[in-house]
């Protein structure tokens, strides 16, 4: 009995060949030095940062070259697959700016080299399957769990290395006509390489990130199909690849060690290996030591994480292109009008052991990036982030746009803008005392100044005597500096460092006052802006509420 009439009698459903999709999927008319990248998840319901981080590197690797980034759904194991776990992934990486050339889309797929989802070409694989199948590079087998247990137990006991392959790969020299009875007999089987690999011999990787690595060849007779037909993950990305014509694979480095059985599997099926960049792990510190980024330990590891408080998605890109060459940093420092696009990425610059994910830093980025944008803009954005999370905040920017932008655009365009806000959640924070609503002080931050009755005769001869909405700012401070004056205080505090008996203080100890007493804060943005945006009413209002509560 031939190997054919096995093949015939396992695939009688499939009529093509490995050949015939060469030759159906041309290769991709790209200019030189085009790079194709996939990212190619399993639709587990989870985007965690890791993920975002290699897709993120596969688009930019790909577009900077002018080549093509697809979405291959890689859902060959159905246990592990939750519902909508497609859409999930698609719409979370959309919100990072991460969209796709090819591939599975929200409706259906777009590009010619489909079907994207692992699930939709099993008869691809198995025209593959089948042709290893004749020519004898595959072969059929029964062992079930328990006998493969078994070999385990001789290997542990005889500290031979663990596996199936070589003398323990029984089912190898099964005759065609055993295999054939037990098929008919309905027995469950799977589909294994026969492989030709020497484990004494070495395979060499030219990983882009890990750089020269050697191992092993394989000789293990992987499961190529599993006993409900479909593939592998293994024999899914040599084919898929192979077909979809990836030049590059860029995937997490916990499948560095498979890569000696990828690299058989792409020559057993006739086919070039593609370049290889195995990514390491996003660390981070914990007490001292370095941890990979956990998703079940932080909550930054989640994406969402930074739509719940708030962090612009700008910033999460720029903190992990950072995070994925260090030198972008500099260049972004360098180049204002620069993004992200005219930056070139470089794999020699990534970490090859795990790059440190530092959640303070990607807060920092985060402050600058806002700090950036218009008042208008960083409006907007706070309204659509209130609405989700915070309504009583919305509404109140809501009924009070045109404050809240003013306030939102104090010491914002200028040569070096203020920095207050590192999410949208943390804005109600930082400009409460704006709101009449909202203002409540519970704790007057007076400093120099504290004695009530000062205070209130600095602020009864302030309005009644200086105030004056129409004030420029340098008006504003030379009355200030005569207030000062008025109250035995210093005009400049120059004056008083040289001459501290002739003064109470100098007329900072005064704007102080100023300052606390219309927002309780010792720490605000300028104030002359916050008095211009309160206005003479809300001012003497103020000042009522602390001779009520400052005691
Ligand atoms: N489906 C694999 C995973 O979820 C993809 C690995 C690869 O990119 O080849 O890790």
């Amino acid at each position: 009995m031939t190997n054919k009439e096995i093949a015939d009698l396992i695939f009688s459903h499939i009529t093509k060949d490995a050949e015939y999709y060469k030759n159906l999927y041309k290769d991709r008319n790209l200019s030189e030095g085009a790079i194709v990248t996939r990212y190619a998840p399993s639709p587990t319901g989870f985007i965690h940062m890791g993920a975002l981080y290699a897709s993120l590197i596969c688009k930019k690797v790909a577009h900077d070259t002018n080549g093509i980034f697809f979405l291959r759904i890689e859902d060959t194991d159905k246990k592990r697959e939750v519902e909508d776990g497609v859409s999930l992934i698609i719409k979370d990486l959309k919100d990072f700016g991460i969209s796709f050339d090819e591939g599975v889309t929200l409706d259906g797929e777009k590009g010619n080299y489909g079907p994207y989802i692992q699930s939709k070409r099993k008869e691809i694989y198995q025209a593959f399957i089948k042709e290893l199948l004749i020519n004898g590079e595959a072969y059929v087998s029964f062992a079930k769990e328990e006998e493969l247990e078994q070999i385990r137990h001789l290997q542990e006991n005889t500290k031979a290395r663990l596996g199936y392959y070589g003398p323990y790969a029984k089912d190898r020299n099964l005759t065609n006509e055993e295999v054939y009875e037990r098929i008919k007999n309905g027995e469950e089987f799977v589909i294994r390489l026969k492989s030709k690999g020497d484990f004494n011999k070495k395979v060499v990787i030219n990983d882009l990130v890990k750089g020269k690595v050697e191992m092993p060849e394989n000789d293990l007779d992987v499961v190529i199909m599993k006993k409900d037909g479909l593939p592998t993950y293994h024999f899914a990305h040599a084919v898929d690849d192979t077909l979809m014509h990836t030049t590059h694979v860029i995937r997490g480095d916990e499948w560095l060690s498979s890569a000696p059985i990828h690299v058989e599997l792409f020559k057993v099926i006739g086919a070039k290996v593609p370049k290889y960049a195995h990514i390491s792990p996003l660390m981070k510190e914990d007490n001292g030591n370095k941890r990979k980024l956990s998703k079940r330990k932080d909550p930054e590891a989640a994406v969402s994480y930074y739509e719940e408080v708030g962090i612009p998605k700008e910033a999460v890109i720029t903190y992990l292109m950072t995070v994925a060459n260090s030198n972008f940093e500099e260049f972004m420092m360098h180049n204002k009008d620069k993004g992200l696009d005219d930056f070139k990425f470089d794999f020699k610059k990534m970490s090859k052991s795990g790059a440190l994910f530092d959640l303070e830093k990607l807060k920092n980025i985060s402050k600058n990036y806002l700090s950036t944008l218009k008042a208008e803009e960083v409006y907007e954005n706070l309204l659509e982030y209130t609405k989700k999370h915070d309504e009583e905040f919305y509404n109140l920017i809501t009924l009070h746009k045109e404050d809240t932008i003013n306030t939102l655009n104090i010491e914002r365009n200028c040569k070096k803008p203020r920095k207050d806000f590192e999410s949208y959640s943390t804005v109600r924070n930082s400009i409460w005392y704006m709101y009449d609503e909202l203002y409540k002080p519970e704790n007057y931050e007076f400093t120099t100044i504290t004695d009530k009755e000062e205070i209130i005769n600095i602020m009864n001869t302030y309005m009644e005597k200086y105030f004056d909405a129409n004030d420029t700012q340098e008006v504003w401070f030379d009355k200030m500096k005569d207030l000062a004056s008025e109250f035995g205080y210093a005009k400049e505090v120059k004056e008083y460092k040289n001459n501290p008996d002739l003064y109470k203080g100098h007329v900072g100890d005064i704007s102080m006052v100023l300052r606390v007493s219309v927002t309780s804060k010792s720490m605000t943005p300028n104030l002359y802006d916050i008095m211009q945006i309160l206005g003479k009413e809300r001012i003497l209002k103020r000042i009522e509420i602390l001779k009520k509560e400052y005691n």
